[in-house]
């Protein structure tokens, strides 16, 4: 037997507390039982996206979301502008051009974040873009963009800021309403700790308005729809019954730590595992912002990223991530993100040391154990 840990960016583990309480019988999604689990999941989403608006939920993965934050707001035709900084940015790129829509991109390195100046000229010199497309954190380069920053830019403009926060859910203190984020996806499988499968979208009135015109064709994904129904603490389909009453659970478990407190963690976490590299030799791949999710570390000079990964999950058990697209072999990819905590990252230094030291780079066993203890212990 090799045990397990599962250490990627999505999905992540899920505690046993939720595992338990969605080993419960089905409860019918149009019946009483299903109203307060329902109204609960609703409420506990807003709090954890720090808003009074509809947060919808649909059962499908992250992506679904974002499709669906394409064709609920926009028309084919439109311009927008889309933030590009890695395999995610892409995305939206993708998904915006399958609907018809006239995609401007801000090429961004991977390993940077976006300048915000960059996204104020832009604006500044196409006034007809209907939207920004950007992800919190471009989990592909382990980079977070400042979308505090550009939020404030985006909302003097009559374009929608529309962020792509998935794997920043939970990781990241984003204030929704505060900053002005207009749309803002999430996914299950990622910070809020459950299996994949659902897709949590909010929606403020700004983006509302912007529904009541937008012409793309659309039917799963029916924001309006979504809405009506949730106000009768419902979704338009069948509901993702399991997935939503482990939401509870996990959202209590969140409550019951306390915002601050989680956002104070995952820094921390994050925080210890950079130590750790650094302490080991290796660089970090995010040349500003890294994430408090994920730790993209690259692969020391003649040492293939991807044998790293594959060597910590057949080896030690370690799942992790490799790099994607022109990231594979060059980068290994470390998450610290939802339920997780301080041995989690012990567990993966520790993994990073002995794989490291068989590959034969030269590293001192402890050595990266040693940097992340000090910081896990302040
Ligand atoms: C995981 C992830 C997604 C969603 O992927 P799905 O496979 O559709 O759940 C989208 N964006 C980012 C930044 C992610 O990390």
């Amino acid at each position: 037997m090799l045990k397990r840990y599962l250490l990627a960016p999505g999905p992540t583990p899920v505690p046993p507390e939720a595992l338990q309480a969605m080993a419960m019988p089905i409860i019918h999604h149009r019946a009483p039982d299903f109203v307060p689990v329902l109204d609960s999941a609703k409420k506990g989403l807003q709090w954890l996206y720090q808003t009074k608006n509809d947060v919808l939920m649909l059962c499908s993965t992250g992506t679904g979301g974002m499709v669906g934050a394409v064709n609920n707001f926009l028309s084919p035709g439109d311009d927008v502008l889309v933030v590009n900084g890695g395999k995610f940015g892409e995305r939206w790129t993708n998904i915006c051009q399958a609907y018809g829509m006239k995609v401007e991109e801000i090429a961004v390195e991977w390993g940077y974040a976006v300048k915000p100046e960059q996204v104020e000229a832009a604006l500044k010199k196409n006034p007809a873009i209907k939207a920004v497309f950007v992800q919190a954190n471009e989990t592909s380069t382990g980079v977070y963009h400042d979308v505090k920053t550009l939020a404030g830019i985006v909302k003097k403009t009559d374009a929608l800021f529309v962020v792509d926060g998935i794997s920043a859910l939970v990781a990241h203190d984003i204030k929704t309403d505060e900053w002005g984020i207009d749309v803002m996806i999430g996914g299950s499988q990622k910070g809020v700790m459950l299996p994949p499968g659902l897709a949590f979208v909010s929606v403020n009135d700004k983006a509302w308005k912007a529904a009541d015109t937008a012409k793309t064709p659309k039917f799963y994904f029916n924001f309006k729809k979504e809405r009506e129904s949730l106000a009768k603490n419902q979704t338009n389909f069948t509901s993702a019954v399991t997935l939503i009453i482990g939401l509870n659970t996990c959202l209590t478990m969140l409550q019951e730590e306390g915002l601050e407190n989680v956002f104070a963690r995952h820094a921390k976490l994050a925080r210890a595992t950079r130590a750790a590299a650094s302490a080991l030799g290796l660089n970090l791949f995010p040349k500003e912002n890294p994430s408090n999710a994920l730790t993209a570390i690259e692969a020391p000079a003649g040492v293939d990223g991807q044998l790293i990964y594959k060597n910590l999950r057949e080896k030690y058990g370690i799942t992790g991530a490799g790099g994607q697209a022109q990231l594979k072999g060059k980068i290994f990819r470390i998450a610290h993100l939802g339920y997780a905590g301080v041995f989690d990252v012990i567990t993966a230094v520790a993994g990073m040391e002995m794989v490291l030291k068989e590959l034969g780079h030269p590293v001192k066993l402890g050595a990266g154990l040693a940097a992340a203890e000090e910081v896990l212990m302040k």
